[in-house]
């Protein structure tokens, strides 16, 4: 399928922008579970000022949906209409040190290769990002956390660039965070990240962070198409273990399937459509909920249009 020339309708005004536009983009590529339809129009930012002009010259009614690594995000097979917008690595990548250990970095920096960074640089309190594979824009979305750490732990404000193209400075009051939860508003687009982190030894951390990757090996799909957790842990409980079980480890729909190794994921096969991988999880949802009276939410963010013909209500039948 493909979606109407949005670029065309713009105007001259694109004409200033620094970073690529491109229309009708495959934007599967861009995530960990490899499905879903296209960008109407996809724009990878020069910089925060190239990012801000966009946004203040882009319509009001032209919707805009921001990706990161795409590793806890599913892209619907009708794709995404209006502007996806992925940061660049190159103008949103700096990392730069202080002499308090005030810690600034881009949005668009891997977590995994921040932990590193900061091992290196005998810079403590990120040794859990070895764990998760996205990047920064994303973990401040999602506070992502692992191994009893979270985003939010070390955080002392953000940067953001809002629908209009206005640049915000963001204290940790306004960014809210709980499990999996940040009170921004949805329109933010995160350009950086400023932690305070503390003295440890680098010796000491790579072995952390050593550990971490094979805690995550042993444990987790990390070498399949997935998207990392699917739903979140309701309170005092775990989302794997209630859907193993309502019977499901392994369970089936179409190319997608609940992971063998860690049911709280699940698994494009090879050849899933996002309709399968969300048919599953709607299932996956019913069969919990009909055992337990849970209701289990979603933590993968889940974007786009179902192709047309096309429904997955929540909570289906096995
Ligand atoms: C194998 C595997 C293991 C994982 N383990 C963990 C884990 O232990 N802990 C954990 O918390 N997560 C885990 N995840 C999930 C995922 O890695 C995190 O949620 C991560 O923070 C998502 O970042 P991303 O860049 O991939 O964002 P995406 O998946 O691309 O997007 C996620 C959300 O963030 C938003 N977003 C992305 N960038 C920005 C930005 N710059 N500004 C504003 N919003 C933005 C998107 O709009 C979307 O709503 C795992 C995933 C996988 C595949």
């Amino acid at each position: 399928m493909a979606f109407g020339d949005l670029l065309a309708k713009l105007g001259d005004w694109t004409g200033k922008v620094r970073g690529r536009l491109q229309s009708n983009f495959d934007i599967a590529p861009y995530t960990w579970f490899r499905v879903g339809g296209p960008a109407q129009l996809f724009f990878n930012p020069a910089d925060e000022a190239d990012l801000a002009f966009f946004l203040s010259h882009l319509p009001a009614e032209v919707p805009v949906t921001v990706i990161g690594l795409g590793s806890n995000m599913l892209v619907r097979d009708g794709g995404v209409e209006g502007v996806v917008i992925r940061l660049s690595g190159k103008g949103f990548s700096e990392v730069t040190v202080a002499d308090d250990l005030t810690v600034t970095v881009g949005s668009a920096m891997p977590d995994m290769r921040f932990a590193t960074q900061m091992a290196k640089q005998g810079i403590a309190g990120f040794a859990f990002y070895k764990g998760i594979p996205g990047a920064i824009g994303g973990a401040l979305r999602m506070n992502a956390g692992a191994h009893g750490a979270e985003t939010k732990d070390r955080l002392i404000g953000a940067r953001a660039v809002d629908r209009q193209g206005k640049i915000h400075d963001l204290t940790p009051e306004a960014l809210g965070h709980a499990y999996r939860f940040c009170a921004a508003p949805n329109d933010f687009i995160f350009t950086k990240a400023i932690y305070r982190g503390e003295r440890g030894d680098p010796d000491a951390l790579k072995a952390e962070m050593n550990e971490v990757s094979a805690y995550r090996e042993e444990n987790q799909p990390t070498k399949e198409r997935t998207g990392g957790s699917t739903f979140k842990n309701p309170d005092g409980m775990s989302a794997w273990k209630l859907v193993d079980e309502a019977g499901l480890r392994g369970f089936k729909v179409g190319g997608a399937q609940v992971s063998e190794k860690h049911t709280n994921f699940l698994i494009n096969t090879g050849d899933a459509t996002a309709e399968d991988i969300e048919r599953l999880g709607e299932t996956v949802r019913g069969k919990v909920r009909a055992q337990t009276g849970i209701e289990l939410h979603w933590e993968i963010k889940r974007i786009g249009h179902f192709p047309d013909g096309v429904d997955v209500p929540p909570f289906l039948d096995v």
